[in-house]
């Protein structure tokens, strides 16, 4: 009710409205700006968007719309003059959009673009509604939402990754900066006593990628001392305690981190840091860095808890494959270790075998012309005589002595003496083959040989070829009476073995036939009657 009888006119009924529409201009839930199509400058804002955004009128006044964004994709200058020209070609444009406030808290602004006749001139009415409180809540379910994703994704994967540390921990800052975001540094504690960087992973939807070469950081000092004096990632793994910052300018956060990471965060801009340790037996081995920037949502203290729970898995992952390399390590050690006493004894069986067939070899053999000695001629002696019994087969004794050997001793030196009863030897070994006949030296400069079944008229001949080879070798012997070289006199004993025939028989008649080749002139084979 106007009350006013008295009509009002024109002008006052014009100023009337003008106020009218400034009151509800000012006062809706809206922030409004008018703005010039051809030079993009702002002819107008409303008291709502001042309120919002803590900026006088003039001071807005002075800006222009690319100043009213984050800085940062996709809220840039370059975006909201694209808005800015759809809207103007007549395209009404709505979007979502964040812009800083005067005092830096992020104001949600959801915006609405379109080209509108004011007063007879065709402007850019620019109306925005503040949905800030709405996407905080939506943001917290969005992080919620990612925590439980980080937690699920760094499970499978470390369930999936075996011994492969170094991929265990790949795996693990992927999945923290794609879930947690944006930047995740891993470091761990080296031999030094210093913190390495091992792993970096960034997420940056939109963003320039940015990983530095982590081959050429510097190992970060570890201690308790405040910013600028030890790195965040060295205070926590010299105190064990994680390190939450939130909402702070991207330059504060430069004091915690390695200078290599100064672009990051400028370009980002940074303004939550969070550093947890990675823990194992009540030592810290490394540490989670975390690095949040742009128009995402702090590190919230839920946050801190989920990288913490997935810090401690990282440790036990880390430890087990430390102990998985070590046992590695160790188990080819000692297999080395085996293969070398394997050799070793290997070696040592050889040299046993050798020593072993020298022994057997001594224990048969005689030293000087390596035929069978005495020995080894008395075994065979007393078996071939026990076989022939059996068999009733026939067996051969030759026993050979050299003619004036004394002599040749004496005219030619012992060490020459030698040397003949090597050659002799050597006849024997040539003349006698056959793998039953056993040449042996039965002593001194006298031979004997087992002949097993050889007729008589075999083992006769046998007998003078042995005889006739030695003449042929033809080793001069001056001093012999009945030859220029050296000859040898032979007793043969054949006989097919009847159970009454003994080694001592066998022996005695060969001696026998010896003795009568001496006796009838050397030089001759000679059988007992
Ligand atoms: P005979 O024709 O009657 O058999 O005359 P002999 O001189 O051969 O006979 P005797 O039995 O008198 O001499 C054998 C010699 O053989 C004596 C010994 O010094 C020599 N003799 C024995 N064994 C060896 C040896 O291993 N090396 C050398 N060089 N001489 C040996
Ligand atoms: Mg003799
Ligand atoms: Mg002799």
């Amino acid at each position: 009710m106007t009350g006013a009888s008295e009509p009002l006119d024109g002008a006052s009924e014009l100023y009337l409205s003008e106020q009218r529409f400034q009151a509800i201009y000012d006062s809706v839930n809206d922030g409004i700006i008018i703005q010039d199509l051809e030079s993009g400058s702002m002819l107008d804002v409303n008291r709502r968007l001042c309120e919002w955004l803590g900026f006088t009128q003039q001071e807005l006044l002075s800006m222009d719309l690319g100043d009213l964004g984050l800085g940062i994709w996709p809220y840039t200058r370059d975006v909201a003059i694209e808005w800015a020209m759809k809207a103007i070609e007549g395209v009404p444009q709505t979007f979502e959009w964040l812009c800083p406030a005067k005092g830096g808290q992020l104001v949600w602004l959801e915006v609405n673009m379109r080209r509108t006749p004011i007063g007879g001139v065709d402007r850019l009415l620019i109306t925005a509604g503040n949905i800030t409180g709405r996407k905080r809540v939506e943001m917290e379910a969005t992080a919620r939402l990612k925590r439980a994703e980080a937690q699920n994704a760094v499970s499978l994967a470390l369930a999936g990754v075996g011994p492969d540390y170094e991929a265990a921990l790949r795996l693990i800052t992927h999945h923290l900066s794609a879930s947690l975001g944006d930047l995740c540094i891993l470091d761990l504690v080296a031999e030094d006593g210093l913190l390495h960087t091992a792993v970096v992973a960034q997420s940056y939807i939109g963003g320039e990628p940015f990983v530095p070469d982590i081959k050429n950081l510097a190992p970060m000092a570890t201690g308790v001392l405040g910013p600028g004096q030890v790195l965040g990632p060295g205070r926590v793994a010299g105190t064990g305690e994680a390190m939450r910052i939130e909402q702070a300018p991207w330059q504060d956060l430069r004091e915690w981190l390695p200078v290599d990471y100064h672009a990051y965060l400028e370009h980002f801009r940074a303004h939550s840091l969070l550093i947890v340790p990675i823990r194992t037996e009540g030592s810290t081995i490394g540490t989670i860095t975390m690095v949040k920037g742009g128009s995402s949502r702090a590190y919230s203290v839920e946050d801190q808890a989920a990288l913490q729970n997935l810090g401690d898995r990282a440790a036990l992952t880390i430890t087990n494959a430390r102990l998985y390399a070590e046992n590695l390590k160790q188990a080819q050690e000692l297999k080395q270790a085996n293969q070398e006493l394997e050799r070793r004894v290997e070696e040592r069986t050889a040299e046993l075998a050798q020593v072993n067939a020298k022994l057997q070899e001594m224990a048969m053999q005689d030293g000087l012309t390596g035929l069978f000695n005495r020995r080894q001629f008395d075994v065979t002696l007393e078996n071939e005589v026990r076989r022939a019994r059996r068999t009733g087969g026939y067996l051969t004794l030759l026993l050979g002595d050299v003619d004036y050997f004394k002599r040749y001793n004496d005219r030619y030196g012992h060490m020459a003496g030698d040397a003949c009863l090597q050659a002799v030897a050597q006849v024997m070994k040539d003349v006698f083959r056959r793998a039953d006949d056993l040449p042996a030296r039965y002593g001194g400069e006298e031979f004997a040989v087992i002949i097993p079944g050889a007729t008589p008229e075999q083992a006769a001949f046998s007998a003078e070829m042995f005889r006739k080879a030695m003449e042929a070798r033809a080793i001069p012997h001056e001093a012999s009476d009945v030859s220029e070289v050296v000859t040898i006199s032979i007793g043969l004993a054949t006989s097919q073995v009847t159970p009454e025939t003994s080694p001592a028989w066998y022996i005695a008649r060969a001696d026998e036939g010896l003795y009568i080749s001496k006796a009838n002139g050397r030089n001759r084979v000679s059988m007992a009657d």
